[in-house]
């Protein structure tokens, strides 16, 4: 009792300053998506889900839902244990098969998330390898930071998306250090895409090894989904390619691809990887049926690409500033935590919109904001609707149109 005295005095703390989180309650109804059910209120509602990283509404795909459902029929639920222990499931390995084939490479490892994934491989990597030196984008995900400390390396941190910044600090360095470059392709707060063949370029020069977070462009970019890497024709160059099943695949899950004695390197040292429980036999089912189906079909990213346009035509179009990038991910910036808040409340009680606010520490101070990520499942009438809302509350609200 006496130690809720200390946890309420942060609680209180975040509570004044506006970035206390609040989630939604929601249950989402195969085949209706991005409609869900809100049991936030007394009884359940219909809204419209805007932030989901169910990019391409694959969670609900009815073959990925029938491999699910299969294989946890004929395999069970649980894979037993961990690799180590309890061995691979057939469905492990061709899934692995799966994301090697997907990016180019020899060998693909799974783990239980990409978060797990960007921990257990930086980790290894930075600990293990003579004299490593990470090199980390400032814009990098949480799962990457702390990887990087965990692995006690040296740690730089270059300017985002700043090749000349990252030049100057390779070329810093001492010959005897073992490089890695990490950075992410589409990042996901500002849906800013870095300037990756430059930075391969740079990292090739100083006899870097490269780290790549696709997180945000598998299934999305590149001809069969394979990322940025993909589209750019650069995945060979890239020593490390990481990604999750858990967000435009629809699925749960994390890997890296590489070349055989790097996936093997990370399988036999990564404590992230040994000592957990595999994922399910089903869940891999169901992400392979996922990663396959993006190879080869176009119709759920030309849909995205079509809406995530119109939102952007008709956001501009209303006068509502928003952060211009070349993805699928429409930052709208409100620049206040309280009003952030606000703005994302009255959407859900008063037009049925779901938008989860994004604040410090997840973005910095001064730069709160809405994330709408439109996919092909949002119809125009859900746009238009969004839009509509958008406009009134910008009225009442008083936030500025001034472009961000
Ligand atoms: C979400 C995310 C991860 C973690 O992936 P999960 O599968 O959700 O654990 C890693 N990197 C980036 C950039 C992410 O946004």
């Amino acid at each position: 009792m006496t130690f809720d005295i200390l946890f309420n005095e942060q609680l209180d703390k975040l509570k004044d300053d506006g970035n206390y989180r609040v989630f939604a309650q929601l249950e989402r109804h195969t085949g209706k998506f991005p409609q869900a059910s809100e049991h936030g209120q007394d009884e359940a509602r219909d809204v419209t889900i805007w932030c989901s990283n169910d990019y391409l509404g694959m969670g609900h795909h009815p073959d990925v839902i029938a491999a699910m459902t299969r294989t946890a029929e004929s395999c069970g639920t649980g894979a037993g244990g961990t690799r180590n222990i309890s061995g691979n499931a057939i469905h492990h390995l061709a899934l692995e098969n799966e994301l090697a084939d997907l990016h180019g490479k020899e060998s693909a490892l799974l783990f239980t998330s990409g978060y797990v994934s960007n921990w257990a491989a930086l980790s290894t990597l930075g600990a293990r390898l003579p004299n490593a030196v990470i090199l980390s984008d400032e814009g990098n995900h949480a799962s990457m930071i702390e990887g990087i400390r965990h692995s006690k390396a040296q740690k730089v941190i270059w300017k985002h998306n700043d090749v000349e910044d990252l030049d100057r600090k390779l070329a810093a360095l001492p010959a005897n250090t073992t490089k890695i470059v990490a950075f992410e392709s589409v990042y996901s707060m500002d849906g800013d895409i870095c300037p990756m063949r430059e930075i391969i370029e740079v990292a090739e020069k100083h006899g870097a090894m490269t780290y790549l977070d696709e997180v945000h462009a598998v299934g999305m970019y590149g001809p069969r989904g394979g990322g940025i890497s993909e589209r750019e024709g650069l995945a060979d160059r890239i020593t490390l390619i990481e990604g999750t099943l858990g967000k435009a695949y629809g699925v749960v899950g994390g890997y890296i691809t590489g070349s055989e004695a790097l996936c093997d390197f990370i399988r036999s040292f990564a404590s992230g990887f040994i000592f957990t429980t595999a994922l399910p036999p089903a869940v891999a089912a169901a992400a392979q049926t996922s990663i396959k189906h993006l190879k080869t079909s176009d119709v759920e990213r030309k849909g995205q690409q079509a809406q995530v346009a119109q939102l952007r035509h008709k956001l501009d179009r209303a006068g509502i500033p928003h952060l211009m990038n070349k993805s699928h991910i429409i930052p709208v910036m409100i620049k206040d935590p309280v009003k952030t808040r606000m703005i994302a409340d009255y959407l859900m009680e008063q037009y049925g919109i779901y938008v989860q606010p994004i604040n410090y520490p997840t973005v910095p101070k001064g730069t709160e904001r809405l994330r709408f990520t439109p996919g092909p499942c949002h119809t125009d009438a859900d746009i238009d609707h969004l839009v509509n809302a958008l406009s009134t509350l910008w009225k009442q609200c008083a936030v500025s149109h001034a472009v961000a």
